[in-house]
């Protein structure tokens, strides 16, 4: 109910008084931060490597202040004459995937990290944090950036055609989507369109996209590969792409995704957008999605279609696994301790923060995985890749697995609630 609360208290925002915030802080078009984030299992280290002006700010002007709390880091924008909060947004990284791996327990590593906030008109402080074990934040990096600095880089990809696939309306009333494919070559872009309409008209006939498909535009860019298809080095296959997408991230096999992202950002960077979606033009089964990151799927494996929203749940919505008995490479991933931010795991330790206001007075806590509960908002236990301490919301969700018919309820209304947040003025 307390999430419930801080969304109403966003969504009901005066409208000029929201822009008007806007306006008077920012200009058009992002600031990006490239990071370099490192470090081990325990320790998180984080030096900004470059800053770059992109040409579109795609998210909402209405609302500038994240009321989720979702994600394991933070960026806050400060202006430093009033002291003032006037930017938040939360967001994860493939970093802190890798630090739950037993790798993380031998040896340092570093990953490229992007982040993009509205280009601010004057100075401003800007604050990276991250949560501890316990979920509280703490700071990471806090700069103070002049946005009149000549090392603000401003040089974009060129050559590279874009398309608006789908067009409901602008920026500001739309959710933007970017789709970029990796591994279609130039004789190939045909086939990325045709994946492109694909994806997207699939994803519209999923609820609760289905209901609000008015509000969302998709863009496709034409980032052009030398070879077709991505790497798969357990198979001792290297291709060179545009993306540099590859199978096996942090050594589990159908882990495809790209450490990249600097090179993902300068091609979504040609249109507005709030979310990048890559799509790899591979048969095998892969894929991965992290919020406010970006999602990538491969596009022609038969389990495609549900594999693509299921990935956008995680990168949208914050939405976390609801799976518990697949392999994956992390160990501990929650702490069992503190209640989860994903919006659809619970570790029963602040329920009322959760769906708590969803579930029939009828249905036991936990609720037994027995059938005559199949089809009821519930807390079953398993999900968040451990069999125990972590509950999930219904018996068989599209976060759960790909033989699930569709997202459930509680996922549902997470993923509303974000369209609303992005979209609403
Ligand atoms: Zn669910």
């Amino acid at each position: 109910m307390k999430r419930f609360a801080s969304i109403l208290l966003f969504s009901t925002c005066i409208p000029l008084l929201c822009f008007s915030q806007y306006a008077s802080f920012f200009s058009e078009g992002s600031l990006r931060f490239d990071l370099l984030l490192s470090g081990n299992a325990t320790e998180t280290r984080a030096a900004v490597f470059e800053l770059k002006k992109e040409s579109y700010y795609g998210g909402t002007v209405h609302k500038t202040i994240d009321p989720f709390n979702y994600g394991e880091f933070k960026v806050t924008v400060t202006d430093p004459v009033s002291n003032k909060r006037i930017y938040t947004r939360g967001f994860c990284t493939l970093f802190e995937e890798w630090q739950t791996t037993d790798e993380a327990y031998e040896m340092e590593r570093g990953f490229f990290q992007t982040l993009t906030i509205p280009f601010p008109k004057n100075e401003v402080r800007v604050l990276f944090e991250r949560r501890n074990k316990g979920g509280e934040f703490y700071t990471l990096v806090e700069m103070d950036v002049n946005p009149m600095e000549y090392g603000i880089v401003q040089s974009s990809i060129k050559n590279t055609k874009t398309h608006k696939i789908i067009d409901n309306g602008t920026k500001d009333e739309c959710v933007d989507i970017v789709i970029i494919g990796d591994g279609y070559t130039q004789e190939e872009m045909v086939k990325f369109h045709e994946d492109v309409r694909r994806m997207s008209d699939y994803m519209f006939s999923q609820e609760p996209f289905a209901t609000y498909k008015r509000k969302f535009n998709i863009w496709a860019v034409d980032a052009i590969s030398e070879e077709s298809g991505v790497s798969d080095p357990r198979k001792g296959i290297w291709k060179h792409t545009a993306l540099k997408s590859s199978f096996n991230t942090l050594n589990s096999d159908r882990y495809l995704t790209s450490t990249h992202n600097f090179l993902i950002r300068d091609y979504a960077a040609l249109v507005p957008y709030d979310q990048i979606y890559v799509i790899a033009n591979t048969d095998k089964y892969g894929g991965g999605g992290i919020y406010n990151h970006f999602s990538l799927t491969s596009i022609d494996n038969p389990r495609s279609l549900p594999v693509f929203i299921h990935e956008f749940g995680h990168a949208f919505a914050g939405l976390g696994d609801e799976y518990y008995t697949s392999d994956v490479s992390y160990s501990d991933f929650f702490n069992l301790a503190i209640e989860p931010w994903q919006p659809n795991l619970t570790t029963l330790k602040d329920f009322d923060s959760k769906w708590k206001d969803m579930l029939a007075k009828s249905i036991p806590v936990p609720t037994p995985a027995q059938e005559k509960y199949f089809k009821e908002v519930g807390v079953f236990e398993g999900g968040g890749y451990v069999s125990k301490g972590i509950y999930r919301p219904w018996y068989d969700c599209r976060m759960k697995s790909n033989e699930a018919t569709a997202f459930c309820p509680v996922c549902q209304r997470a993923i509303k609630n974000m369209i609303l947040f992005l979209t609403d003025n």
